[in-house]
């Protein structure tokens, strides 16, 4: 179940970077951006996440929030935008040409953590 070593990266990530913004501070909100093809199944990465949180000191109130990316390929013959499928090769149903590259679908990344302070406002910020 690779969803457990994500979410734990995920969790060490947020913990050193609220952990080098100073003390008093916690994350609130992580959003993770995940591709169709990173295979990752959301709640058992939200479960994992929450299972684990506890363990690290600057996540212990930090909400999940995901966005899963659809897959979009790029032909080559025309340059259609097209849904890559695994079944066809990844080539192109308009025109059956190959597919000349993946827009997105291959996505992980932390795109927002919410840094808040105990009586300040919020903080945001992006990688
Ligand atoms: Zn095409």
């Amino acid at each position: 179940m690779h969803e457990l070593s994500i979410a734990q990266n995920i969790l060490s990530m947020v913990n050193s970077r609220v952990e080098k913004e100073g003390i008093q501070l916690e994350a609130t909100a992580v959003t993770v951006m995940i591709g169709e093809f990173r295979n990752v199944d959301p709640e058992s990465l939200e479960f994992a996440f929450d299972a684990m949180k506890p363990s690290f000191e600057f996540c212990r109130n930090c909400l999940l929030k995901i966005i899963s990316v659809k897959a979009e390929g790029i032909c080559t013959k025309s340059m259609h935008s097209f849904h890559p499928e695994k079944q066809n090769g990844f080539s192109c149903p308009i025109c059956n040409s190959a597919i000349k590259e993946f827009k997105s679908g291959e996505e992980l990344d932390i795109v927002r953590i919410i840094i808040s302070t105990i009586d300040q406002g919020r903080l945001e910020c992006t990688k």
